[in-house]
C-alpha cells in the first residue's frame, strides 16, 4: 500500500538505484561535496558537474515524529518520520521501521533498507542497526 515515489528528471537516478538496492547520493566533481535530496546543481559551489557516490547506509537518528491525526495515506499505521544523519555527513528524512516507539533513542545507530511500493518501486527506510 506504500505510495510510489514521485520521479522527476533530476531524481530518477536515485529511485532507480533504490530499485537495485543501492543507496546513493550526488557528489560535486568540482568541490567533492555530497548532497541530498537530488538537485541539478551543487548547493555549495553551484557547479553542474556531478556524479553519484554509493553510501554505506549507516547513520544515526537525529529526530522523529509520528503523525497521529489524520492517518497517513497508504499505510495501515502512521509511519515514524525521522531525520537521520548519514555516516557521510549528509542528512535525510525517511521512515524508521521495526522499532517500537518506546525503544526509540535519539542518536541510535540505524541502517538503510529498502521497502517496496504499491507500484513495484522501492524507497529507502531505516531500521535499528544490529549490534556489532
Ligand atoms: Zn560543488
Amino acid at each position: 500500500m506504500r505510495p510510489d515515489p514521485i520521479q522527476r528528471i533530476d531524481t530518477a537516478f536515485f529511485w532507480e538505484a533504490c530499485e537495485r538496492g543501492e543507496f546513493v547520493a550526488q557528489k560535486c566533481e568540482a568541490c567533492d561535496v555530497l548532497w541530498h535530496p537530488p538537485r541539478p546543481i551543487c548547493p555549495t559551489c553551484h557547479s553542474v558537474e556531478k556524479t553519484t557516490q554509493t553510501l554505506s547506509g549507516k547513520g544515526k537518528l537525529l529526530s522523529w515524529v509520528r503523525q497521529v491525526t489524520p492517518g497517513a495515506f497508504g499505510f495501515p499505521e502512521s509511519p515514524i518520520a525521522a531525520l537521520f544523519e548519514l555516516e557521510e555527513g549528509i542528512r535525510m528524512v525517511s521512515s524508521l521501521e521495526g522499532v517500537a516507539v518506546e525503544d526509540i533513542v535519539i542518536g541510535m545507530d540505524v541502517m538503510v533498507d529498502f521497502a517496496k511500493t504499491s507500484g513495484g518501486k522501492a524507497v529507502p527506510i531505516f531500521r535499528a542497526a544490529e549490534a556489532g
